[in-house]
Parts: structure tokens; sequence; C-alpha cells
């Protein structure tokens, strides 16, 4: 066999299903992806990682893309691990890290899932897709079906980042503005499915773009050196990153590669302005209740129901960690403070992070000694509408007073 998946299995009820062939979800609720773990101990060593290019297809014995196919790929992976000690000591930690996402194609962690969701796409056949966006994961599968010829068709809310909407419709998509949420946008492409046949993507309801979110654990852990760190601030709308993490960490176990065996506290960081994976796990639910009247400015955190929810509420409890809603009204603040510091420009969901970091300190929850690694999940540069700029203009036809400029 040229792939190491030995089977599907539905995160609901166990339920399996054969590899090899076309799967979406089980009863509305999604599948995950099964390695003969064995096997793929047998033919792969920590140690070889390293001397493979530095793309998330190094780890191609844990991805679901058979060995002999080509991925579509725009060259994505390998983020860098920041130390930030001058954010530390702000935070009074010693060990502060940022996992820098922003530097991958499309300006967010959202290509790690498309290159190996299109991938398996485009192994099974599918010519046409559509996605309901929240904003990034729109214009990431755009980009990628463009490299792969496939049609595309994204509906996202219409007060979406400017952005995003211009590199869908850039990238040849078929972009529709919806007046409403992106579970409203997931209706439409459910009911138009059904109609006229094209290939459902959204979060978590084929089961691959898990698998590429999932290599963002498996670097982790080659860049701590094969261990892994105390705590980890992720910030959480559909969930793909923090179950593509949790799943990554089991598998790593499983397969014996981890030096310690101590995995991370998962903190799923949600704004207050929509934060139903918090409330649930707060009210020690298995499901999340749908968010009442969401609103963020952090757009990809602007999900109020999700169908990983469950997944999402067992990464964090098996890690235990925690769900917390850091404060809307903080985000602007916390970007600037990022990017003054350490001169990353953090997205607005990675600035909930710092604000729930924060909460977290001031209630002792994270000592200061503790390795904790906070994941900039995308480019602040895709935001402009985020941060309010009032910036003094200069005559170049009047003297100018260098002394007042510079005071
Ligand atoms: C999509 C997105 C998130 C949320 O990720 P999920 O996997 O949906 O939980 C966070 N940050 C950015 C920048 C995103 O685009």
């Amino acid at each position: 066999m040229n792939h190491f998946v030995s089977h599907l299995e539905s995160a609901l009820d166990g339920t399996v299903f054969p590899a090899g062939q076309l799967h979406t979800v089980h009863q509305g609720r999604p599948l995950w992806v099964r390695y003969d773990l064995d096997r793929a101990r047998a033919a792969v060593r920590p140690e070889d990682f390293a001397a493979r290019p530095p793309s998330l297809w190094r780890y191609r014995e844990l991805l679901p893309l058979p060995l002999d196919e080509e991925p579509v790929t725009l060259g994505e992976g390998m983020t860098p691990l920041l130390p930030c000690q001058r954010l530390g000591q702000e935070f009074g930690l010693d060990h502060l890290f940022i996992k820098d996402e922003s530097q991958l194609p499309t300006g967010s962690f959202k290509s790690r899932g498309m290159t190996t969701a299109v991938s398996m796409a485009r192994h099974f056949g599918l010519r046409r897709l559509a996605i309901p966006t929240a904003g990034n994961a729109g214009g990431a599968l755009a980009a990628y079906a463009a490299r792969a010829g496939m049609e595309v068709f994204v509906f996202m809310p219409e007060d979406t980042p400017r952005i995003n909407q211009i590199e869908a419709h850039l990238c040849g998509a078929r972009v529709f503005l919806v007046n409403g949420l992106i579970t409203d946008c997931g209706r439409i492409v459910r009911e138009g499915g059904a109609r006229v046949g094209w290939f459902d993507f959204s979060t978590l309801k084929e089961p691959y773009r898990l698998e590429g979110k999932k290599t963002m654990g498996l670097e982790l852990a080659e860049q701590f050196g094969w261990r892994l760190p105390d705590v980890i601030l992720y910030p959480t709308g559909g969930g793909t990153g923090l179950i593509g993490m949790g799943k990554a960490f089991h598998e790593l176990r499983r397969l014996g590669w981890l030096k310690v065996d101590r995995l991370p506290r998962l903190v799923s960081c949600q704004s207050d302005g929509c934060a139903p994976i918090v409330r649930a796990f707060e009210a020690g639910e298995r499901f999340a209740e749908a968010f009442p009247n969401a609103h963020t400015i952090a757009s990809g955190l602007r999900v109020p129901s999700a169908v990983g929810d469950f997944m999402m509420l067992d990464a964090i409890r098996e890690s235990g960690g925690l769900a917390l809603a850091g404060r809307e009204a903080r985000i602007v603040e916390w970007m600037q403070r990022v990017a003054r510091t350490e001169g990353v420009a953090i997205c607005p969901e990675t600035a909930v992070c710092f604000d729930c970091l924060e909460l977290l300190r001031s209630a002792g929850r994270v000592d200061p000694k503790d390795e904790v690694v906070v994941f900039n999940t995308g480019a602040a540069q895709k935001y402009p509408e985020t941060v309010p700029l009032n910036l003094p203009r200069l005559d170049k036809d009047r003297p100018i007073n260098y002394e007042a400029l510079t005071r």
C-alpha cells in the first residue's frame, strides 16, 4: 500500500469507514482519519524529518495522500517558533514563544488545511468545490483550487474583511456576499450541494483539512526536540486548529516519538463577543449551544456554532486545559502591544489569545516557568480595517519642523 491510512472513523460513535473512498460526515458530524501507526513507525524515524525539505509534506507518513502522488502545494509549512523574551517579561514568563503562522501562503494557517484537503479532492477526482467562510479559509481554498485547476464557489458574510473578498476573487473563485453569519453561508452551501452537485468544503465536513492542521502539532514537537511545551493558546472558531493539534499529540505519543509523556494544556481562546465553546466548557456540556448575537472583529472567531464542538471540548478537557474568553474591547491594544514589543504583526484572533494569557497570569493559572506557545494564526496585514489610523501629514512644499517631529 502506498499510504498509511488504515480507515476513517466517526468522531461521534466510532463507526468505521474504509480508506480510499470519498467521505464526508456521519450523522452530520466529522470523521477522524486513522493511520496504521505501526507501519508508519517502521517506515520513518523522527530524526529523518530534518533531512527533508521544510514543508509540512515532510510528515508524509502521517498524511493521507498516497506517496506516489504530487500534492497541490504553495510551499507551506515549517513556520518559525519565535522566542519572545521582551514580551515574556511583560507577562512575567521566562519562556514565551509565538508560532508564527502568518508567514504561510495566503497569510494564515488555513493554507495547511487546504493543501491536504485540495490534494485529496484532486485524488478523488472532484472538480467543483464550495465553501462557507469567515474569510481566510475562502481565500486559501481559492488559491489552492486555482493551482489545481478546480472551480470554487465561496460564500462569506458581507462584513468579511475586504482582503479576503479580494484574494478569493483574484484567484478566480465565484465569491458571494451573504447578509448573515458563516452558519447562514453554511446552509447555502449545503442546500446548493444537493441541487448543483458541488462538494461541501465546510470546516470538518470533509476529513482532510484537519490532517493538514495537525501538522502544527507535529512541527511544534520537532521544533521543541520531540518534547512539547506546557501550555498552548489557540484562537478557536471552527476548531480545526485545536482539534488537529490534539490529534497530532496523541499520534506522536502512540508512535513513541515523544521524549516526555506529558502533553500540553490546550487553552481555547474566544472573544467574549462569540464564545460558544467557553460557555459549554464552563457548563460541563458535551456539545455547545449556538452563541446568540455573535459579533467580533476577529472574523476567524465569528463562528456561533461548530460541527466539531464536542471534539474541541474533548481535546481541551483531555489535555487538562480550558476554554477562556478574551475581551473584544482589548483586541486592537494587544495587536499594537505585541507588534511594538516583538515586531510580530498578529491578527485580531491572536490578540484575543494574549488577553487570555493576561487573564490566566493574573489568576495564577500559568506558572512563570511554564513554556507557553501562542499561535499567531494570521497576518495583521489581512485586517487593515481593524486598526484606527490618524497619521500626521507633511507638506513637501513647506519647511519641516524636525524638532517638533521628533519630540
Ligand atoms: C480560521 C481562523 C481561526 C480559527 O481557526 P479554527 O480552526 O476555525 O478554530 C483563527 N485565526 C485565524 C486567523 C483564522 O483564519
